[in-house]
């Protein structure tokens, strides 16, 4: 029983503290930082296992970042602590499939129990239902489309897209994704140190240029 008490306090302590303004449309706090709009940071294919997933989470800590983890179910069954340290971390948790295959290749049935199936591991981990679903690759049709909206599922792409899964380096990163204008959606990934490397960099152009991480809705990057 103590033991169990001493539990709860430690994860009440590790729980990040949601700011009263948090729902708002246009965080008062942010505004007064001057953000003057909104960029989406999201990384696919995680988690990937302690070496990469937590230096992402701490660098995105570092910076003050909030973004979306388009996470595969499959690895998400294989490292609940990941995702949750992620959600505790106050990032959007989305699905990006069970099994990360090409969807468009899959029966509607299959499409299906690959979206649902990620739905049942996630709140399973961190108590929360994910709103936000990504196609791996970009593979998409109708079908994809439907299965995800029939689960209750945004459908998201992006409108940036790094490359850094292909070997580029920081720098390279850090130019696409500093090349946002506001509402964009930035694709990268977890898994990569150059990505990780990339994060203080891009936080630090895209405030230059007056924009803030956001979260996404209806395609658009919008206010956290
Ligand atoms: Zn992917």
């Amino acid at each position: 029983m103590l033991l169990r008490t001493l539990l709860v306090v430690a994860l009440l302590a590790l729980a990040p503290v949601v700011p009263a303004n948090a729902a708002e449309p246009v965080d008062p706090a942010n505004a007064a930082r001057g953000c003057t709009g909104y960029v989406a940071l999201t990384y696919d294919d995680g988690p990937r296992g302690a070496d990469y997933t937590r230096p992402l989470l701490a660098a995105l800590r570092a910076a003050g970042a909030r973004a979306t983890f388009f996470d595969v179910g499959a690895r998400a069954w294989e490292e609940p602590e990941l995702v949750r340290a992620t959600a505790r971390e106050r990032h959007w948790i989305a699905n990006h499939s069970w099994s990360h295959p090409y969807l468009t290749k899959l029966s509607a049935s299959e499409v299906a129990k690959e979206i649902a199936s990620t739905q049942d591991v996630l709140r399973r981990i961190t108590g929360h239902v994910p709103t936000l679903f990504r196609p791996p690759y970009g593979d998409t049709n109708a079908t994809v489309e439907a299965q995800a909206r029939a689960l209750g599922l945004e459908h998201v792409l992006w409108t940036v897209d790094t490359l850094d899964w292909s070997g580029k380096s920081t720098e390279e990163i850090v130019r696409s994704a500093t090349g946002a204008e506001a509402g964009d959606v930035v694709l990268m990934h977890d898994g990569y140190p150059a990505t990780v490397a990339a994060v203080p960099l891009i936080v630090r152009g895209l405030k230059d240029k007056g924009l803030c991480p956001g979260r996404i809705l209806n395609g658009r990057a919008i206010a956290p």
